[in-house]
Order: C-alpha cells, then sequence, then structure tokens
C-alpha cells in the first residue's frame, strides 16, 4: 500500500493540531507581512502558487528540498503554520495520507484546497487500486491544477484577483510550452531505448505522458525494501534491452540500486547510475531545479541525455524562465 508510514508520523499531528485548535492561536510576530500566508504541502505545489500569487500572498512549504513525503513528519513549526495560514494547499489523492483528513477538518475553520479532486479522475493512473499521486511528472497534467489554484488564491486575496488571473494565464502558457519541449525531447531517443529504470515508481505519469516504458525495483512508496526477486528482473529487464543506466531519485537510499548494478553483471551487462533525478521534491531552493518547471526540465535532460537522446533546445516562451534561474542554455 503506497504512502503508508506517513499515516502514522501525521497521527502525531492530528493531535497535535486538536491541541492548537484548543488554544487561543499565538498573536503574529511584529513586523510580520500583512499580506494572506499560502500554505503548501510539497514544493511542487508551492512553487506553482508562489508563480501565481506573485507579491499578493506569501506562499511557504511545509515539507522541504530533498525531503521524502512519504516518510515526512510534521514539525512543531509546521503545526504553528497550519495553524497561521489563511490558505492551505495540498494535493489530496493519498500523497499525504493521514495529513489530508487533518486538513479537511481544518477545512471548517480555514480555506482548504486539495488540488487532486479536481484532476479528472480518467487521467490518473492505479497500481493495485491505488491512485498513483505524483502527477505533478506529466506537465500537461499537473497545468490541471493552476485553474482550481488560482482560484483558492483569488479569494483568499481578492484584491489580486486580476493580478491572479493574468499569472495564472502566463503560468499554463510556460506549462504548454515546457510539455512540449519534454514531447521533443523524448523523440530523439530511438524507440528500443525509450525505456526509464529507477528505484521507485514515481515516473508513471511520466512514462505515460511520453511513450516511455518503466521498470522501478520497488513500487509507489519508499518505505517497502525491494525484494531480492524484484532486483533480479529489474537487472534482467536492463540487460535484455541493453539499457546503459539506472536513475537514483534523490529521496531515496541508493542500497538497491548498488545491489541491482551488481546483479546485472552478473548477467555480464554493465549498469551505470544516471544523474540524480528529482522524484518527490525539488531541488534545493536557488537552483533550477528548486522550481517545478526546472525540475522536470532536469529530469527530462538527464534521462535523454542517459538513454542516448539530444534534449531539444528550449522553446521561446521558455527563454524567459531559464534567463531568471540563471540557466545557460
Ligand atoms: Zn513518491
Amino acid at each position: 500500500m503506497p504512502h503508508k508510514t506517513i499515516h502514522a508520523g501525521l497521527a502525531t499531528l492530528a493531535c497535535a493540531l486538536s491541541l492548537v485548535a484548543a488554544t487561543a492561536a499565538a498573536p503574529a510576530a511584529a513586523g510580520a507581512s500583512e499580506r494572506p500566508r499560502a500554505l503548501a504541502t510539497i514544493g511542487m505545489i508551492g512553487d506553482v502558487a508562489s508563480e501565481i500569487a506573485g507579491p499578493c500572498l506569501e506562499v511557504t512549504t511545509m515539507i522541504g528540498p530533498g525531503s521524502d513525503p512519504h516518510l515526512y513528519r510534521a514539525t512543531p513549526s509546521d503545526i504553528r503554520a497550519l495553524d497561521q495560514a489563511d490558505l492551505i494547499l495540498y494535493l489530496g489523492l493519498g500523497l499525504e495520507g493521514q495529513l489530508a483528513t487533518v486538513l479537511e477538518r481544518l477545512g471548517a475553520r480555514k480555506r482548504v484546497t486539495g488540488l487532486g479532486a479536481h484532476i479528472p479522475p480518467e487521467a490518473l493512473l492505479a497500481d493495485d487500486g491505488a491512485v498513483d499521486p505524483h502527477l505533478w511528472m506529466a506537465p500537461a497534467l499537473w497545468s490541471g491544477i493552476v485553474t482550481p489554484l488560482a482560484d483558492a488564491l483569488a479569494e483568499t486575496a481578492p484584491d489580486c484577483a486580476a493580478d491572479i488571473a493574468a499569472r495564472a494565464a502566463h503560468y499554463a502558457a510556460l506549462l504548454e510550452a515546457l510539455d512540449g519541449w519534454v514531447h521533443e525531447s523524448v523523440r530523439s531517443l530511438p524507440q528500443s531505448r525509450r525505456l526509464l529504470i529507477t528505484a521507485h515508481d514515481a515516473f508513471g505519469y511520466f512514462g505515460a505522458a511520453y511513450g516511455l516504458e518503466l521498470a522501478a525495483i520497488q513500487g509507489l512508496s519508499t518505505e517497502s525494501e525491494a525484494s531480492i526477486a524484484d532486483i533480479a528482473e529489474t537487472a534482467r529487464i536492463a540487460a535484455e534491452a541493453d539499457i546503459p543506466v539506472i536513475f537514483v531519485e534523490s529521496t531515496i537510499s541508493p542500497r538497491t540500486v548498488e545491489a541491482t548494478i551488481a546483479a546485472a553483471a552478473k548477467l555480464g551487462h554493465s549498469l551505470g547510475i544516471g544523474a540524480e533525478l528529482h522524484a518527490d521534491a525539488m531541488g534545493a531552493a536557488g537552483t533550477p531545479e528548486g522550481t517545478y518547471i526546472g525540475m522536470i526540465h532536469a529530469n527530462t535532460r538527464a534521462i535523454v541525455t542517459a538513454l542516448g537522446g539530444i534534449p531539444a533546445p528550449l522553446p521561446e516562451a521558455l527563454e524567459p524562465w531559464a534567463r531568471q534561474v540563471g540557466l545557460a542554455e
């Protein structure tokens, strides 16, 4: 079952939150921003929210760069931030586990928006009956959060509604350009090389959107250890398809990857480790990968290059973004 561990960590949060609700909220610190505050669970939501909010709201993210949402435990400062937020943005679809229930309960006294509920159910992938929550991996699908996100921001900062609508339209156009660029980049790969081997199955939407087959050593969640049979099977697939690399994600331990490389070597196949992919979290703040667009851009470049393709030149629509994040093309 995916995302099971997060349930345990967040049961504690549920208790702590009921304490917060029972006591008076601490007054805001002197000099604190007077802008409405939006709090996002994951960086991929927080970044899109801050692009669309512009200066109108203060947007913060709960689960920071490099953190694994599958294993995340809320901190006391998260609880304060949840209490002080004017708007809470989360994905739902099982990603935040028990936290989603807590957030829905908070919805009785503040604005809480579950963005996943706005994605058409027929667009979602499932694994053993559980919804795969990693939909940020396909920009065309992720752009489905733009309108509900913009609506929630505009309701929280009504004076800014026109600005927010304009920014949302602009950002949706960037995502469309990004989607086109990923398609074009993947098309540079020969058909036989369109196979992505990763350590956990976060790339289902990426594969489905861009025509890459996937092999993952373990399932949707990072909580379970891969079995020896999983490792042997992955090594066999890599050897048969002559795939040169396996990708390690930023939020996962490389141990099972090393075991897979050893198993492939026994089959006479040399398997290397590809560049680090961003699966469940963006890169460090202040780097291009610390943005949603940059995360998809970096993943695509790493995958396409390692499998022997050539990433397409960035479309004109993304050039201002590339300059802004300091990405030299
Ligand atoms: Zn994941």
